[in-house]
C-alpha cells in the first residue's frame, strides 16, 4: 500500500481497537478478529467556475493551508445528507457571500484530486460547475478563502504563453 492512500496510515480496527487490521485491497482494510472491513472512498468536493458579465473568472487566495496564499477556485468539501448542488451553493455563499440556486449552476465535468489535510493525503473526486452571471459583483473573501478577484482572459492571465 502506497504512503498516499489514507489507510496506510490506519493500524487499527475501528471497531473492537485490534492491531490484526490487514489490507486485503487497494481501497479496503480487514479486521481478522472481528470481522469488519473498511473501504477508503473518495471524499465528494464541488468547485464552481464563476464567470461574470465581463466573461471574468473568479479566483480567491487561500488564507490556509495546503498551499496557503496561492490562487484558488472557489469550493469545498460535500457534507453528510447533502446534494452536490446543495453542496456547491452552500460553499459559494460561504467564501464569496453570492447567494447562488441550483438551477443556476451548469454541471461540467469531475477531476480525481489528492489533498493533503491532517497528516494523510485525502482522496477526493471533485465535481466542477460552471455559474454564469449577469452583474460584475464586487466580493470579499470569505472562510478559508481571501482577497476575492476577477481575472480576464484566465489563460492568458496565468499561463503567459498560451494563445487561443
Ligand atoms: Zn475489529
Amino acid at each position: 500500500m502506497k504512503a498516499d492512500n489514507p489507510l496506510y496510515h490506519f493500524h487499527y480496527c475501528p471497531i473492537c481497537g485490534s492491531s490484526h487490521f490487514e489490507t486485503v485491497a487497494e481501497n479496503a482494510r480487514q479486521c481478522t478478529d472481528c470481522g469488519f472491513t473498511y473501504y477508503t472512498n473518495p471524499r465528494g468536493a464541488t468547485v464552481a467556475l464563476i464567470v461574470n458579465n465581463k466573461g471574468e473568472l473568479l479566483v480567491g487566495t487561500r488564507a490556509c493551508e495546503p498551499a496557503k496564499g496561492t490562487l484558488d477556485l472557489v469550493g469545498g468539501f460535500m457534507d453528510l445528507d447533502e446534494t452536490a448542488e446543495e453542496a456547491m451553493c452552500r460553499e459559494i455563499k460561504e467564501e464569496t457571500g453570492l447567494s447562488i440556486v441550483p438551477a443556476q449552476l451548469r454541471y461540467l465535468f469531475s477531476q480525481p484530486n489528492t489533498y493533503p489535510f491532517s497528516g494523510i493525503c485525502v482522496k477526493t473526486i471533485d465535481l466542477f460547475f460552471e455559474v454564469l452571471l449577469d452583474t460584475a459583483p464586487s466580493l470579499q473573501g470569505r472562510d478559508d478563502i481571501q482577497g476575492l478577484q476577477w481575472i480576464g482572459s484566465p489563460f492568458r492571465t496565468l499561463c503567459p504563453n498560451f494563445s487561443d
